[in-house]
């Protein structure tokens, strides 16, 4: 292992009818609160309602932004730190999926920045203070209600980056099952190859002595490839959502990735089309990740080996590492296939016209990846494998 400090200061709350707590939480912080969502889910859902009467009755004066888009804006960020300014914010409260999250996190620091926050992204400054933010989450995916990362796009240059910071972490979000039954199907799919995809980013490492890390990693995708199949088919089972709602959460926390360093190579590759095409993250990673993995899988077969048998139950009698782990991306494959994620690029009409502009967006800050470093060839391939 690599010597490490863990520190995640976000106070978790978790469970059923726990969006009580914000009558403890928000008053901590002040009576000016910015309030963000999406485009209309938490109204629909009637827990943008719940939401607003408890507010109401702590008297705090709301402000709203609306209207944060999946794959989150800049300009929106630039609404929101402009809306901070204006109403002396005190606390920014956070109520959907990832997008709004990563959002309302930059927002949180560009009110503390006398720049532009896009400097966060192009490595130009280092936050060094954020308005306190709260959360209450409606989708089981990024983990951001409990780390401090943040993926914003740029609609001008389209480029979709990610950056993080101390100063990012939520100081509470408060995840009830219940705020995830109305999530649709193929959200609730796109959640959960998230989820995996955070799990095998982590597990591609090139550190020794991670055994126990390991077997966290290999329980999570094992939780997960059994509940998915019943969740799909019954999205309104409470502890289905709740065993993917913990899962999504420990999954990138840092609980499961201590003393390592994970690979990360394919959520840049997936940001790159995103950033073109403004798909889903999660359907970009389902068609990404398996040809990620096959692409690698000679550089160490050993740890693919591991991962087949112990994630995907892979028999390993007579057969060459390298056999077994193709076993196991195979596995990967079929079950993403029977929950029905995508498949290839041609699934949201994407050929190979713009693998040059997505691959020079991938390579913005050089080569990446630890598990094995790529350079432009092969990202080049790794879209062409995925057409
Ligand atoms: P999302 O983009 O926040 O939400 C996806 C869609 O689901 C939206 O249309 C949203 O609608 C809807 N939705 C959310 N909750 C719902 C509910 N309970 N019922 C019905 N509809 C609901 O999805 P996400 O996967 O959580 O976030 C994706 C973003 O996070 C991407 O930009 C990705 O790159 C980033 N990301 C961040 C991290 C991190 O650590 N920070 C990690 C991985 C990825 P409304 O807009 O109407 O609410
Ligand atoms: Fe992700």
């Amino acid at each position: 292992m690599r010597n490490f400090e863990f520190y995640n200061p976000t106070k978790l709350i978790f469970g059923r009818d726990t969006l009580e707590a914000l009558r403890n939480e928000v008053p901590k912080y002040g009576k000016n609160v910015l309030l963000m969502y999406g485009g209309g889910s938490i109204k629909r859902s009637g827990l943008y309602d719940k939401v607003i009467a408890h507010l109401k009755e702590l008297d705090v004066q709301i402000t709203e932004l609306s209207g944060v888009e999946p794959n989150p804006r800049l300009s929106t960020v630039h609404k929101g730190v402009e809306l901070c300014h204006q109403h002396n914010i005190d606390l920014i409260l956070a109520v959907g999926g990832g997008s709004v999250i990563d959002c309302a996190k930059a927002v949180a620091v560009g009110a503390k920045y006398d720049g532009d926050m896009w400097d966060f992204l192009e490595r130009k400054a280092v936050p060094q203070a954020a308005l306190p933010l709260g959360t209450v989450l409606t989708i089981a995916a990024t983990g951001s209600e409990m780390n401090g990362g943040s993926v914003i796009t740029n609609e001008v240059t389209q480029e979709k980056l990610a950056w993080g910071s101390i100063h990012a972490y939520p100081a509470f979000s408060i995840l009830d099952p219940v705020h995830t039954f109305t999530l649709p199907r193929d959200q609730t799919v796109y959640g959960m190859v998230d989820i995996m995809s955070h799990v095998l980013e982590h597990y591609f490492h090139t550190d020794g002595n991670t055994l126990a890390q390991d077997g966290f990693c290999e329980g999570l995708l094992r939780t997960v490839i059994e509940t998915g199949p019943k969740l799909v088919e019954d999205l309104e089972n409470y502890e289905l959502r709740e065993t993917i709602l913990y899962c999504g959460t420990m999954a990138l926390n840092g609980m499961v990735s201590m003393g390592f360093a994970g690979d990360w190579a394919t959520h840049n590759i997936e940001h790159a089309v995103s950033a073109v095409y403004d798909i889903p993250h999660g359907g970009g990673l389902a068609i990404l990740f398996p040809q990620w993995m096959k692409y690698n899988l000679s550089s160490n077969p050993a740890r693919f080996r591991k991962l087949a048998v112990n994630a995907f139950g892979v028999n390993p009698e007579g057969k060459t590492d390298e056999e077994i782990g193709l076993e196991g991306i195979e596995a990967l494959r079929r079950f993403w296939d029977s929950i029905g994620a995508p498949k290839t690029l041609a699934d949201y009409e994407i050929d190979d016209s713009q693998i040059g502009v997505m691959a020079d967006k991938a390579m913005r800050f050089g080569p990446f990846g630890n598990f094995r470093k790529l350079n432009r060839e092969d990202v080049v391939e790794i879209y062409t494998m995925s057409l």
